[in-house]
């Protein structure tokens, strides 16, 4: 069984995820931190985060895997280092990269076969898993959202302010909206949740109802 999670950043769905597949005893995939990893991979080699030719090249080059938890690029954990906000936004300027998604696609549909899981991300229930048993679309608003990773970053030490992040998100969902390549929206057979004033286990125990009925 495939259960898609899609929505912007700060919807709440990481964490629904990853809550609705330990409940379920399911695998949890995070496909944004994917395109993290690539975007980590550019800007530690120095180069433009706007050079499509060579994002591609590095992307090619750029071994992912989950090992557990972790997220190791090149066999390395950079599980903390890719949720820093410059890694952030240039995963929004990766993944509008045609060579980028269809060397992830492909990955996250392979880890798709081994068996079911719970997956998240921008475009799982589009493009990616377009059979997928469950799909989901969560929502909130931009405020509700920059509150939330506001705390996030904060709790991790992270400095930023409201306006700083809410600008940040908002440009990103901007670009994950108008990419020509799967761009962010729900699939036409997703179930939408505005999270803006749901507490998460109210939006997990939402989903586990309808999955398990
Ligand atoms: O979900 P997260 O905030 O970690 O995603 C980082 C970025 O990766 C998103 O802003 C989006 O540009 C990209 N992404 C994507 N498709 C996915 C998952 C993430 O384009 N399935």
């Amino acid at each position: 069984m495939i259960i898609t999670i899609d929505g912007p950043a700060g919807s709440g769905k990481s964490t629904v995820a990853r809550c609705l597949a330990e409940r379920l005893g399911l695998r949890f995939l995070d496909t944004g931190a994917m395109y993290r990893a690539i975007a980590l991979a550019v800007i530690r080699t120095g180069k433009s985060l706007n050079d499509a030719a060579t994002i591609a090249q590095v992307a090619q080059l750029a071994q992912i895997r989950f090992q557990g938890n972790q997220l190791l690029l090149n066999e390395c954990d950079v599980t903390s280092e890719i949720r820093a906000p410059e890694v952030s936004s240039g995963a929004s300027l990766v993944a509008a990269i045609p060579e980028v998604r269809y060397q992830l696609v492909r990955l996250q549909q392979e880890i798709g076969r081994e068996g079911s899981m719970v997956t998240e991300g921008r475009d799982q229930g589009t493009v990616v898993f377009p059979d997928a048993e469950h799909k989901y679309f969560l929502t909130a608003s931009l405020d509700a959202r920059a509150n939330r990773r506001l705390d996030e970053l904060s709790r991790k030490g992270i400095p930023g302010s409201f306006e700083e992040v809410r600008e940040q998100i908002r440009l990103r969902d901007e670009r994950d909206e108008q990419r020509e390549l799967a761009p962010m929206k729900p699939a036409s057979d997703a179930v939408l949740v505005d999270t803006s004033h749901l507490p998460v286990e109210d939006v997990v125990q939402l989903l586990m109802r309808q999955i398990q009925t």
